[in-house]
């Protein structure tokens, strides 16, 4: 591959569950004038499921726009963890994640209270992590 083919290879920097969610940060993006892809987005039309079989929708970019793109990805995952509240409550870092382990109970918890009722529903347990302090909620 020569270092101009290279320059314009599409590379994924963002996957999401729902296509709504994928659309807003490509509109985000494309405001930029940002080239934005988006694969897999049929898989979430179909259930949950197969969008977490399939990894998500993927939202790629051109490799080239990657520095004009960087901030505005993180402008919009900082808002989101915002307005969800997606904020460490003992040290207020905004660098937290969902911790793996929690979303997979969420997730069998969701799919149990689908087919047996609510009261799988019941009990939700922790699944957001600090990465700055540790602290877990
Ligand atoms: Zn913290």
């Amino acid at each position: 591959m020569d270092a101009k083919k290279k320059q314009q290879a599409f590379i994924e920097v963002a996957r999401f569950f729902t296509v709504s969610d994928a659309h807003i940060l490509r509109a985000l993006l494309e405001v930029e004038d940002i080239e934005v892809s988006i694969l897999d987005e049929q898989f979430s039309s179909l259930t949950p499921v197969d969008s977490v079989i399939s990894g998500g929708i993927k939202l790629l970019i051109l490799n080239s726009d990657i520095d004009k793109a960087e901030p505005i990805i993180q402008n919009y995952y900082d808002n989101l963890k915002v307005e969800s509240g997606h904020v460490c409550p003992e040290c207020q870092s905004l660098d937290v994640n969902r911790d793996y382990m929690g979303q997979v109970k969420m997730f069998v918890y969701a799919v149990l209270g689908a087919i047996f009722g609510t009261g799988f529903n019941r009990k939700t347990p922790e699944y957001m992590k600090c990465n700055s302090c540790g602290y877990k909620w």
